[in-house]
C-alpha cells in the first residue's frame, strides 16, 4: 500500500494539464463530501442524540454508510443515521451542499444555483425547499419592548402549478388595490427594537386569526405599535394590549418619538426588493421565502453556509400552522 501511494504521487508529476485538473477536481469533490459528512456527524453531542423512531437515548454506533454514522436503538432496535427524520434525509450529492447553501445566501434563482453547483434544476428546486424547511420553525417565541407591527398583501400565486384555478394573467397586479379580495394573501410582520422579527401568513386577516400569534408574542411589558386599522384596534381592545396607535388619515409616522413603525416598514421594503429577483413566488412556498429572509436578517446577512446546513438538519422543533 505504502509503495503504491509513493508510486502514485510520483506519477502525479507526469500528468498532463487536463488529467491533472481532473484529478484535482476529484480530490476536491472527495474532500467536500468528507467535510460535509464530518460536520453532519459531529453536529450534536452523543448525549443530545436520540432515536428518531422512539426518542430513546440509548444507542449503539452501527457502522458508517455513505460517510454518515449509523446508529442502532437499544430500545426499538431500529437503525438510523444522523439525517434520518430531518429535511436532509435521502438527499444525494452531499459534496455540493455547502456550495448550494452559498447560492441560497447569495439569493440565486433555482436555475442559476443549479448551474453553479452542477446539479439538475429539479434537484436545485428540491434542495432549496428542503434546506429552508426548518427555517420556518425558527421564529421568536416572545418579543420585547416596542413591537412594531404591519402587514403586507401578496396576490395568490399558483406559479409552477400546471392546473390553474383561474384564467392565466399576463402580468401581475398594478398595485395592492387591484388584487381582488379573494386572491389576497396577508402576511403579518412584528419586529421589536432588538431586531427580532416574527412573521406569519393568513388568508383572512382578522383579529381572531391574529390572536394565537400575538397573544404568544406579546407580554404585559410590550408596547404594540401599529396603524389605526380596524383589525389591530379590535385585537388590542379585546385583549387589553397596550397600543401605540398611528393614524393613517393624517399620515402620522411618528407619535411621541417612540411610537412608530419605521423599522418594520424598512424590513418589509427590503424584503420586497429582495423578492423581486424571484419574479413572483408560489403562495404555497411563500413561508419558505419569508423564513429564509428572516434567517438572513437574524444573522445580519452574514450567515455562513455551514450554519445554513446545520439549521436545515435539525429536526422539527415547533409546529406551525400555515394558512389560517
Ligand atoms: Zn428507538
Amino acid at each position: 500500500m505504502t509503495q503504491n501511494i509513493v508510486k502514485f504521487i510520483e506519477s502525479v508529476n507526469n500528468l498532463d494539464t487536463k488529467s491533472y485538473s481532473r484529478l484535482k477536481e476529484a480530490i476536491e469533490k472527495r474532500d467536500s463530501v468528507k467535510f460535509v459528512s464530518y460536520m453532519l456527524n459531529n453536529d450534536e453531542t452523543e448525549v443530545g442524540r436520540s432515536c428518531p423512531h422512539c426518542k430513546s437515548k440509548s444507542l449503539h454506533k452501527w457502522g458508517i454508510r455513505n460517510d454518515l454514522q449509523r446508529y442502532k436503538c437499544k430500545d426499538c432496535s431500529k437503525t438510523f443515521n444522523v439525517l434520518t427524520g430531518t429535511p436532509l434525509a435521502h438527499l444525494r450529492k452531499k459534496g455540493r451542499w455547502l456550495a448550494y447553501a452559498k447560492c441560497l445566501i447569495d439569493g440565486l434563482s433555482i436555475r442559476k444555483a443549479a448551474a453553479e453547483c452542477g446539479v439538475h434544476r429539479n434537484t436545485s428546486f428540491r434542495w432549496r425547499h428542503r434546506f429552508l424547511q426548518n427555517a420556518n420553525q425558527i421564529k421568536p417565541e416572545k418579543l420585547s419592548g416596542i413591537v412594531e407591527t404591519n402587514e403586507l398583501i401578496f396576490a395568490w400565486s399558483d406559479k409552477g402549478n400546471k392546473k390553474l384555478r383561474r384564467k392565466p394573467r399576463k402580468r401581475g397586479y398594478k398595485s395592492v388595490k387591484h388584487i381582488p379580495s379573494k386572491s389576497r394573501v396577508f402576511t403579518l410582520f412584528c419586529r421589536d427594537r432588538g431586531k427580532n422579527t416574527f412573521d406569519d401568513i393568513f388568508l383572512k386577516f382578522s383579529a381572531d386569526n391574529l390572536k394565537p400569534d400575538l397573544s404568544k408574542l406579546l407580554t404585559k411589558d410590550t408596547l404594540f405599535c401599529s396603524q389605526n386599522k380596524a383589525v389591530y384596534l379590535k385585537y388590542t381592545k379585546e385583549n387589553n394590549v397596550r397600543h401605540g396607535v398611528l393614524s393613517i388619515p393624517k399620515r402620522e409616522s411618528v407619535k411621541k418619538d417612540v411610537v412608530h413603525i419605521k423599522n418594520v416598514e424598512k424590513y418589509q421594503f427590503d424584503l420586497q426588493v429582495w423578492m423581486e429577483r424571484f419574479r413572483g413566488v408560489a403562495t404555497k412556498y411563500l413561508h419558505n421565502y419569508l423564513s429564509w429572509y428572516r434567517e438572513m436578517d437574524e444573522f445580519d446577512f452574514k450567515i455562513s453556509p455551514e450554519t445554513v446546513l446545520i439549521r436545515a438538519k435539525r429536526p422539527e422543533r415547533y409546529n406551525t400552522n400555515h394558512f389560517r
